[in-house]
């Protein structure tokens, strides 16, 4: 028995389907069009443990480790679900995980523990002030890295932050927020020395603080259930009790959490070509074209293997991966290698599967369209394959 693949993962598996099936498919269409999904959601998620998964019960999580995740991320989208929606519901696993490190309480199983250490007083108020709520699902948490100057470039952002008494005073613009519109609170990289990864440092910004505006709602290609902002500072006093862990450690925190984060978008790149499989080979059976089924073809019949095949090693490759970060094995460059696996996959499958619906998969009624258009994302998001492939040849000794 596979060690992702343990009786309590499969109850886990049963219990994101049920919940999808329940409280995401009738709605998602309708969260597609309105550009959001309702806070209420966020409340159903936590209430069955589902928004907690992965973080420990000492702030307010349901426990399990990140195998767990990737299970919760795995069943959303092959129940129907979408990468869109996992980014607008589960944006805290990007929003909180500095937190709960900095506090000194290690995520299970994944890179945040490594964070212990540089707690302070502090950290243990933003567990009780955002954590616990957001997990309990009464707030919601968005992360603010990238910049209209670029995204790729973490350590050149240019938000500063100068220290005035007992606050900084924050100036600057973010944008490409997930949540951003949403979100009741900002975990928020800024420079607090002179620019450079060494003067990085992580502040939670409330919403409504005095001089932050969130502006207009970005519109998308694909994720459109998923709200996207554009972000403002202008001399926004922020309590130093909201900084993160120590000053200018922010740069090795959003490092180390990058790697569960680019594991999170390797699963929803082969979940999505697995449920594009399973969409393209329904589609085949049905679909009559000169008088026999689709899937009575051979091109048709290898073309299906071919994609079952990409999807499935992709999924086994992500998952020994995973498995090997949950053992706390430094893997930085096996991590970058399995989101390019998965995202490559991805792209192909999907567009197979389109293109196997015919004019039917360029119709906003077909599902395959819509992960057609949410998959382009995740190569992009969380490190371009491009900024993989950098981290892969120095892994490379190149
Ligand atoms: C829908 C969506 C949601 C997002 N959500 C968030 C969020 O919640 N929080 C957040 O902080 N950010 C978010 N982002 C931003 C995302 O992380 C960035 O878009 C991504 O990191 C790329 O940065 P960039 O867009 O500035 O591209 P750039 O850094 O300008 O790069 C442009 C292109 O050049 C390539 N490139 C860059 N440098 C090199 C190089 N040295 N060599 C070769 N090629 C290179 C890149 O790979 C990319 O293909 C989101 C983006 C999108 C589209």
């Amino acid at each position: 028995m596979s060690i992702v693949d343990t009786p309590e993962r499969r109850q886990l598996r049963e219990l994101t389907r049920s919940f999808v099936t329940r409280e995401v498919l009738p709605h998602l269409d309708d969260w597609e069009k309105a550009g959001e999904v309702p806070r209420a959601l966020h409340a159903s998620a936590a209430k069955l443990g589902l928004l907690g998964i992965g973080f420990p019960e000492s702030v307010g999580g349901s426990g399990g480790d990140l195998l767990d995740s990737i299970i919760v991320t795995e069943e959303v989208i092959r129940s129907g679900g979408s990468s869109g929606l996992i980014a607008a519901l589960f944006t805290h696993g990007i929003a909180l995980p500095h937190m709960v490190a900095a506090a000194g309480v290690g995520i299970g199983g994944s890179l945040g523990g490594m964070l212990g250490g540089t707690s302070t007083p502090g950290d243990d108020d933003l567990v009780q002030r955002y954590v616990r709520p957001t997990l309990a699902g009464t707030m919601i948490g968005a992360l603010a890295i990238t910049e209209p100057d670029g995204g790729s470039d973490v350590a050149g952002i240019r938000t500063t932050a100068r220290r005035d008494g007992d606050h900084y005073v924050v100036n600057g613009s973010k944008t490409y927020i997930t949540s951003g519109h949403r979100a009741d609170f900002v975990t928020t990289a800024v420079c607090t020395g002179f620019p450079g990864s060494g003067s990085i440092s992580l502040l939670v910004i409330d919403k409504d603080s005095p001089g932050f505006t969130v502006g207009r709602r970005l519109e998308k290609l694909g994720w459109h259930c998923s709200d996207t902002a554009e972000l403002s500072f202008v001399d926004v006093r922020v309590p130093v009790a909201n900084r993160i862990g120590e000053e200018d450690t922010g740069f090795l925190a959003i490092m180390q959490n990058f790697a569960a984060e680019r594991l999170s978008l390797a699963t929803q790149a082969y979940a999505t070509a697995q449920r594009c499989v399973e969409l393209a080979v329904r589609w085949c059976r049905d679909r009559q074209t000169f008088g026999r089924p689709l899937a009575s073809r051979q091109v048709v019949r290898h073309r299906l293997a071919e994609m079952h095949t990409r999807a499935e090693a992709a999924r086994a490759y992500v998952h020994e991966v995973a498995v090997r970060v949950a053992a706390g094995e430094p893997v930085v460059t096996e991590v970058a290698m399995a989101k390019n696996v998965a995202v490559a996959a991805c792209d192909q499958v999907v567009d197979q599967a389109l293109q196997l619906h015919g004019g039917f998969g360029y119709m906003r009624d077909a599902e395959v369209e819509r992960h057609y258009r949410d998959a382009r994302l995740l190569g992009i998001g969380g490190g371009a394959t491009e900024i993989m492939n950098e981290i892969i040849v120095k892994g490379m000794g190149l």
